[in-house]
């Protein structure tokens, strides 16, 4: 991805720099080729070249790159699971999520985690994004997801003979599991999405408190992906396969919905950052009747809202790690909506601005692996910057409404919001 060339000065503006430090008043950022080279007081700022580039952030807000940690680029606003599978071949797959890579930037998501895909799009998206091919979110990829045979993604009948082509790869015990993964390493994949538990879309045969892969399953994908350099994740509601993922050696949990004292020891033993992704949760229980959700599912989907938000707070208090993404991509929960889980965590589960924007940003970039290089305002770190017309920490869901991005910046370069339109 190119990199801005010469000097730009954002001043004027409070700045927020992600690590959870107190907003600095008057502050200003300089940016040198693409790269961070001030962050502080506006008084106490360096000299720059006559001909620098001047971005007026009076009244807004100076602050990282947002960073979504549960991304779906093929997940086409569906309105039922079932047609995340079937319902569009590869080709309209590949130019939707472009779509949704694009959208993804223009509401300030700089980077983003994937948490699954269809085909092996995401691979193919990287490259488009990091080729400035396409606009996008600086992009860790997945591939498809790997579940156990009859587990919460293997829903096509078998007297269809659909199969899941798209979306998952079944697995038979430890040999099938690890085959699996060797696959996607051939593909070129970097995050292994596992099911190590169902969820409440499947109240019948696997729900949230359901396991949809064994142990040795889940180790045989761990030490696979590990041996080749890959990370590996999973939807972890139930309590015994967030202690499953936790023991197999997983690198991040989804979700991690149900958890005791066992669990957040073993959390914060080994660091383990936890994307509980609780919006989606309200916005099925709120949303669900338009789209035909019964009231069982919608139950289920209040269950794990609870269950995920007292979790979520026991994690951060201890001192765990929160990453921020938001299952975006149901007709209930589109695209385009990503900060409402900003919003959420502030309203609803109690988080600070500041620990809010914290996990969306310096969090973000450490699931990613690129703490080094992105995530918080810091000298030599990429200008992944937005510019934002407001005050973000006292009122956080500013960030929802896109309009009011002066600028989106990758590398230090305007990507998207007002001053990209101007
Ligand atoms: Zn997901």
């Amino acid at each position: 991805m190119q990199t801005a060339t010469g000097v730009t000065v954002i001043e004027h503006g409070q700045l927020v720099d992600g690590t959870g430090s107190t907003a600095i008043r008057d502050a200003a950022l300089v940016i040198e080729n693409g790269l961070i080279t001030f962050v502080g007081p506006a008084a106490a700022m360096p000299v720059v070249p006559p001909n620098a580039t001047r971005i007026d952030a009076h009244g807004g807000t100076i602050m990282p790159g947002l960073i979504e940690a549960h991304f779906h680029a093929t997940y086409f606003d569906v309105e039922a699971l079932e047609d995340l599978d079937i319902k569009y071949p590869v080709e309209y797959v590949t130019l939707l999520a472009g779509c949704n890579a694009k959208l993804a930037l223009e509401c300030g998501y700089t980077s983003a985690r994937s948490g699954g895909s269809l085909f092996n799009v995401d691979v193919w998206l990287k490259k488009a994004i990091e080729t400035d091919m396409i606009p996008g979110p600086r992009l860790a990829a997945s591939g498809r997801e790997i579940c156990g045979v009859g587990g919460l993604m293997d829903w096509n009948p078998d007297y269809r003979k659909i199969g899941m082509d798209g979306l998952v790869l079944l697995v038979n015990g430890a040999d099938e599991a690890r085959a699996a993964v060797r696959k996607l390493v051939k593909d070129g994949i970097e995050w292994v999405k596992t099911y190590p538990t169902g969820d409440a879309a499947s109240p019948d045969v696997n729900d949230h408190h359901t396991l949809c892969m064994t142990f040795e399953e889940m180790h045989a994908v761990v030490a696979t992906a590990h041996n080749h350099g890959l990370k590996v994740t999973g939807h972890c509601r139930a309590m015994e396969g967030i202690k499953n993922a936790l023991r197999a050696g997983y690198d991040t949990l989804e979700h991690g919905t149900f958890i005791d004292d066992e669990a957040l020891e073993m959390i914060l033993a080994r660091d383990v950052p936890v994307i509980p992704a609780l919006y989606f949760e309200l916005a099925s229980i709120e949303r669900g009747p338009e789209f035909g959700l019964s009231q069982r599912v919608i139950d289920g989907h209040q269950e794990t809202l609870d269950g995920g938000t007292e979790s979520a707070r026991r994690i951060l208090k201890a001192g765990g790690r929160i990453g921020l993404g938001g299952d975006y991509g149901f007709g209930w929960n589109p695209h385009g909506q990503y900060a409402r889980e900003l919003t959420f965590f502030h309203k609803h589960v109690g988080f600070t601005p500041l620990e809010v924007l914290k996990c969306a940003t310096q969090t973000g970039a450490e699931i990613l692996g690129r703490a080094h290089e992105l995530g918080t305002l810091a000298i030599g770190k990429l200008a992944d910057v937005l510019v934002v017309d407001g005050d973000v920490v006292a009122d956080i869901a500013i960030l929802e409404d896109r309009s009011r991005f002066i600028a989106v910046m990758q590398g230090g370069i305007v990507k998207a919001g007002r001053l990209a339109r101007a």
